[in-house]
């Protein structure tokens, strides 16, 4: 569920492109916010998002929150709390992590435990199908989200 002024053509300001949707999406399809666990392991149990000590506001580029650990904090990911214009793409490790999300407890094709993959990724994970995850705002305000594997 989301606030209907986060929606194209709402009221609530620099959060109105919808993209408030695609982050609840993403927690839907089993994602956290990429400040989950601050600088700590295991973050947020995706490989290919830099750590971060807290949630983002605004459009802070270039900031680095985790001096220790490798890499700017991930501002324009989706799963921040970033403005909707700050926000572009989700990682190829959160398309992985939706997709076995969703065969393990979304599609109704799961027979047995949960993937406990889920819990903790393995490098294991990564030698998986590759995945495509794309979510755009279109000129006419429709935000649309895909996911494909190959
Ligand atoms: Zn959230």
């Amino acid at each position: 569920m989301v606030a209907y002024d986060t929606l194209p053509g709402g009221d609530r300001n620099r959060f109105n492109q919808g993209h408030t949707a695609t982050h609840e999406i993403g927690h839907w399809l089993g994602l956290f916010h990429t400040f989950q666990n601050g600088c700590d392991n295991p973050g947020d149990y995706v490989d290919d998002t830099a750590f971060e000590r807290e949630a983002a506001s605004g459009c802070p580029r270039g900031r680095d929150t985790c001096r220790s650990k490798s890499g700017e904090d991930p501002v324009t990911n989706f799963m921040n709390y970033s403005e909707d214009a700050c926000m572009t793409h989700f990682t190829r490790g959160q398309g992985q992590r939706m997709v076995d999300h969703w065969m393990a407890f979304r599609s109704g094709r799961n027979t047995g435990e949960p993937d406990p993959r889920m819990a903790a990724p393995s490098s294991d994970w990564r030698r998986g199908p590759s995945v495509d995850v794309r979510a755009d705002a279109a000129p006419d305000g429709r935000v649309e989200a895909s996911a494909a594997v190959r």
